[in-house]
C-alpha cells in the first residue's frame, strides 16, 4: 500500500497526490504499489503556529475527508506528534511500498518535508511529491531571463495564458484502504486550543463546492463592478477552502470557465476573468514567498536605512480592539473579531492605517491576522501586509497613503458596512460617520457618546509616515 500524507489538501477530489497513490485513471505515477492509505498528522510544530479560528475549521474539515473517506470504502488515519517520527512508524506499521504527498511553498513546510523526506529515506521507504496546490508551480513562470517575476502584472499575463494547458486530474478515489486503527479526531481542547470566538464557516469539500457553485451562479458576473464593496457580500468566500484545499483549483478553474462559457454578456465575461486574476494574485504571492522564504520575517524591498517604526503600544491595542475612531478601520477590526474573516478592500484600509497612520511595522499587523483569520496563509496574509506597507514586491509606493475616511466614503457610502459591525454608529447619518474626525468634541460626544474620537489626526500622520519613509530612502 502506499501513504498520501493530507496537509493542505483536505479533499479527495482534484488531488494530484492522492490520484497518484490510488492509482487512479490517468494519475502520475508514484513509487511502489496502491491501494491509498490516508493519513493527517496533527503536527505540534504547526499547532504551536496554529489558532482557534483555523483549528475549528482544520478540524471539521479533517471530519468531513474522513467522511468522504468512508463514504468511498476507505479512511483516514489519524495521528498526532512529529511527522519525521510519525511517517516512517506508520510506514512501518502498514508495510507501505511508498510515500506521496503534495509540495509545501513556504520556507517551514519545505524545510519540514526535507526532514520528513530525510527519515523516510533512511527507513528505505521511496517518496514522491507532487505539484497541486497552484495551477503553475514555481519556476514555471518566469521572465525570459528565467527570473521569477516581481510585478504582478507580467505574471499573470503569462498565468492567464497557459491556464488551459493544466489537465483536471481524475477524482484521486482509485482505490482506498482501511487501518484496522484510524485514530479518533481530537477535540480542539485535545490540541490545546479553546473553541474561536468568531464564527467560522462550515469546512469540507461539499461546503467548498456549494460555495463556488453559488458564486458562480450570479454574482461573479457583476464581480468587477462590486467585488470593492464590503456591504456586498458578492466576493466568492473561497479563500478559506482554498488555504485548507478543500477544493482543488482545478476544479474551481474548470466551473470558472464553464461560468464564462455562460456569461450572458462580454461585460459579465470581464468580470468572470477578473475573478480569475484574483486567483493568480494567490499563486503570483506563493512564488514569491517560495523563492524568497525570509519575507515571512523580513521586508522583501530593501530600503537604504532601517524603517523608523512607531510601534505605539496603546495605538496598536485601539488597533486591533477596532477602537481608533475611524470608522471603517474599526468595523473591519469588529468584522475580523466577530467572523475570522475581513473583506479585501477593508483588509487594504485597515493595513494601511496600521503602517501608515499609526506607522507601525507590519509585522504587528501580520501577527495578529495570522492569529485572527481563518484563512490565513502565510504567502498570501504577508504578501497583503508587505504590499500596505511599501516594503513587498510590487507594492503600494510608500507615498500612496490611503485616507480612511474617503476610503469609507467611496467604498461604503450609506455606511451599510460600517453600523454592521460598529452598533455606537447605528443612528448617525453616512455624511457624519465619514467626516467623524472633522466634526467637533461636542458634536462626536452628541452623534454616538460610546464611540470614540479618533486616536490620531490622518494629516499629521501622513505626514509623518512620508518623513519616516524619505529617511529609510535616505533622502532626509
Ligand atoms: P475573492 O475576491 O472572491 O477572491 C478569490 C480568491 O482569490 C480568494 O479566495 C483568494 O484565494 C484570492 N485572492 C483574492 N484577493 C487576493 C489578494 N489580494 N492576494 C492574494 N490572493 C487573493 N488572502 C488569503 O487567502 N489569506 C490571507 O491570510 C490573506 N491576508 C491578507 C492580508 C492583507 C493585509 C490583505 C490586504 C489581503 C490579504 N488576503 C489574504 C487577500 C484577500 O484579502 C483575501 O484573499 C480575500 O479577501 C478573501 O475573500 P474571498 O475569498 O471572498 O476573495
Amino acid at each position: 500500500m502506499r501513504l498520501h500524507w493530507h496537509r493542505s489538501d483536505l479533499r479527495l477530489v482534484d488531488n494530484r497526490g492522492l490520484a497518484a497513490a490510488a492509482g487512479a485513471e490517468g494519475a502520475d505515477p508514484a513509487p511502489g504499489d496502491g491501494p491509498a492509505l490516508g493519513l493527517f498528522v496533527f503536527d505540534d510544530a504547526v499547532l504551536d503556529h496554529a489558532s482557534p479560528p483555523r483549528v475549528a475549521y482544520m478540524l471539521d474539515a479533517v471530519d468531513s475527508l474522513r467522511e468522504s473517506y468512508r463514504d468511498h470504502g476507505g479512511d483516514l488515519l489519524l495521528r498526532r506528534g512529529d511527522p519525521t517520527s510519525v511517517l516512517p512508524a506508520v510506514a512501518d506499521a502498514h508495510d507501505a511500498t511508498g510515500v506521496v504527498w503534495n509540495r509545501a511553498y513556504s520556507g517551514l513546510g519545505r524545510e519540514r518535508d526535507d526532514a520528513v523526506r530525510a527519515a523516510l529515506d533512511d527507513a528505505g521507504v521511496p517518496v514522491a511529491a507532487y505539484h497541486d496546490a497552484l495551477h503553475h508551480e514555481p519556476g514555471s513562470i518566469t521572465t525570459n531571463a528565467g527570473e521569477p517575476y516581481s510585478v504582478y502584472s507580467y505574471f499573470w499575463k503569462k498565468w492567464r495564458d497557459r491556464e488551459k494547458a493544466d489537465p483536471y486530474p481524475a477524482p484521486g478515489t482509485g482505490a482506498l484502504a482501511t487501518p484496522d486503527d484510524p485514530g479518533d479526531l481530537p477535540t480542539a481542547a485535545d490540541l490545546g486550543f479553546d473553541s474561536p470566538e468568531a464564527d467560522v464557516p462550515a469546512a469540507g469539500h461539499a461546503a467548498a463546492r456549494e460555495r463556488l457553485d453559488e458564486f458562480l451562479a450570479g454574482d461573479v458576473y457583476d464581480y468587477a463592478d462590486r467585488r470593492d464593496y464590503p456591504a456586498d457580500r458578492c466576493t466568492s468566500r473561497l479563500s478559506v477552502h482554498l488555504r485548507w484545499g478543500t477544493i482543488g483549483v482545478r476544479e474551481v478553474s474548470a466551473a470558472i470557465r464553464e461560468a464564462k462559457a455562460d456569461a450572458p454578456s462580454e461585460d459579465a465575461r470581464e468580470s468572470v476573468e477578473e475573478f480569475r486574476g484574483e486567483l493568480a494574485w494567490r499563486e503570483f504571492y506563493h512564488h514569491v514567498l517560495n523563492f524568497n522564504p525570509e519575507v515571512v520575517t523580513e521586508n522583501y524591498k530593501e530600503y537604504e536605512e532601517e524603517i523608523e517604526w512607531r510601534d505605539d503600544p496603546d495605538e496598536i491595542a485601539a488597533w486591533k480592539a477596532g477602537e481608533t475612531g475611524y470608522p471603517i478601520v474599526d468595523a473591519g477590526m469588529r468584522q475580523l473579531k466577530q467572523e475570522a474573516y475581513m473583506h479585501n478592500r477593508v483588509r487594504m484600509i485597515v493595513a494601511s492605517f496600521l503602517t501608515k497612520d499609526l506607522c507601525c511595522d507590519w509585522r504587528h499587523g501580520y501577527a495578529h491576522f495570522r492569529e485572527r483569520l481563518v484563512d490565513h496563509n502565510t504567502a498570501n496574509d504577508n504578501g497583503g501586509w508587505q504590499w500596505a506597507a511599501s516594503t513587498g514586491t510590487d507594492a503600494q509606493p510608500y507615498f500612496r497613503i490611503f485616507n480612511p475616511m474617503t476610503q469609507g466614503e467611496r467604498y461604503d457610502p450609506a455606511a451599510e458596512y460600517i453600523k454592521r459591525y460598529v452598533p455606537e454608529l447605528e443612528g448617525v447619518n453616512a455624511d457624519d460617520i465619514h467626516s467623524w474626525h472633522e466634526l467637533g468634541l461636542s458634536e462626536r460626544n452628541r452623534l454616538a457618546p460610546d464611540y470614540p474620537h479618533p486616536i490620531v489626526d490622518h494629516g499629521d500622520r501622513r505626514e509623518e509616515a512620508l518623513a519616516m519613509f524619505k529617511r529609510a530612502r535616505g533622502e532626509d
